[in-house]
């Protein structure tokens, strides 16, 4: 079996040179960020209509384009955005990403996305995995009050700015195997009702956990 060092772009890339996003059906041959129109509100609308959030792998979410997903997305029952099956796989954020009250329904992959400004996750809900393997955090991460029910995996993903993890739920397995961290991440209150495998995760020191609850031990090494 091959194994990957990083997470490959396995689908037909933009016509515009240097993008990877992936590319939409119509004739422009283009991603949802460098599409026709009428190309992007018909993604945009089969998303309105639940349909799975595929689109916007390897592609450029500026913040306009992110304002304008979550603003067509459905609801969920807070009134919130719903986006199903979210795959942002090695998708890159220019601009600042706030995903916050966001609920992510089934599997959610952001492996291998960029994110060059300070991205919020906070009060979000994700009902499957949630897979930020190889993401990369150029400024701050804020995960405030999310709650996973399934799995949470940061395998090797970076963080070069704060990162706060304060009263997260953790429903399952929770793992920072081999993620860096810039700075000591902040896991104030949040609770781990699965194992916390925190296994070479590098932290510049080991991270306090003040009100921290945890079913078992949490693994260091
Ligand atoms: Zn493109």
């Amino acid at each position: 079996m091959m194994l990957e060092a990083t997470p490959a772009g396995r689908w037909s890339h933009c016509a515009v040179p240097q993008c990877s996003g992936v590319q939409l059906p119509g004739p422009d041959r283009a991603c949802l960020a460098h599409c026709a129109e009428p190309t992007r509100r018909r993604a945009l609308a089969a998303m309105s209509r639940g349909r799975p959030v595929d689109f916007v792998r390897g592609v450029p979410v500026h913040e306009e384009l992110l304002d304008e997903i979550l603003q067509l997305a459905p609801r969920d029952g807070m009134g919130g955005p719903l986006l199903t099956s979210a795959t942002f796989t090695r998708a890159t954020f220019p601009g600042e990403a706030d995903f916050s009250g966001v609920t992510f329904r089934g599997a959610t992959s952001f492996t291998g996305a960029s994110f060059s400004s300070d991205a919020s996750f906070a009060g979000t809900l994700f009902t499957g995995q949630a897979d930020f393997g190889w993401t990369t955090f150029w400024a701050g991460a804020d995960f405030t009050r999310a709650v996973f029910l399934q799995q949470f995996a940061t395998t090797r993903a970076t963080f070069l700015g704060p990162v706060d993890f304060s009263e997260c739920v953790f429903g399952a397995e929770a793992s920072f195997f081999r993620a860096m961290f810039g700075a000591v991440p902040d896991f104030t209150d949040a609770e781990f009702r699965g194992s916390a495998f925190f296994f070479r995760a590098e932290f510049p020191s080991r991270p306090r956990l003040p009100g921290v609850r945890f079913r078992t031990p949490p693994v260091w090494s």
